[in-house]
């Protein structure tokens, strides 16, 4: 079959964009700064058209702000760099399942897609516990998939905490 030239244009556009996969991979990055500061490791990326807006770890013991988890920092990040308290028809990539409060800051910043690595059984409020952006309530609808590079998502937190707890041992010894 031969391809239509229009058709040519649409595989080469559909190349060019990036994967949630690989914007994760930025994530993961972030990740690993929040544990090189002892902070429990989560990272996330705002992106929009193609381009990361905002960057964010989640460091509420460095900067002495419980409300600075990895998704509040980004957002935060990316409405200062495009100068609207909005983010309409950015994404957000987040490598662990969003508590309460970031559901909540997710929404009110009117991002359209949200999408996470790992579950978070405890206080994930996406599947987990609740499906908080499910709820007939909220005037603002956002996407969302979970699941994006969950091992490895997974595998950071729970050897972070595999460490902790062992450091934990030692200093009873
Ligand atoms: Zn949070």
């Amino acid at each position: 079959m031969l391809l239509s030239p229009d058709l040519n244009i649409l595989v080469t556009q559909v190349e060019l964009m990036t994967s949630d996969e690989e914007w994760m991979q930025q994530a993961l990055e972030l990740a690993a700064e929040a544990e090189a500061k002892g902070e429990v490791p989560v990272g996330a990326v705002v992106v929009l058209d193609q381009q990361v807006i905002g960057r964010g770890f989640n460091q509420p013991i460095s900067s002495c702000d419980p409300t600075a988890h990895a998704e509040i920092v980004a957002l935060r990040n990316a409405a200062r760099s495009v100068d609207n308290y909005r983010l309409v028809d950015a994404t957000l990539y987040v490598t662990l399942e969003p508590c309460t409060m970031c559901t909540g800051a997710i929404i009110h910043s009117r991002i359209c897609r949200l999408v996470f690595g790992a579950s978070e059984p405890k206080a994930g409020v996406i599947e987990s516990r609740l499906q908080m952006l499910d709820a007939d309530y909220l005037n603002h609808k956002v996407e969302y998939r979970g699941g994006v590079c969950r091992q490895q998502c997974g595998e950071v937190i729970s050897r972070f905490f595999a460490s902790r707890r062992e450091q934990v041992r030692k200093a009873k010894r």
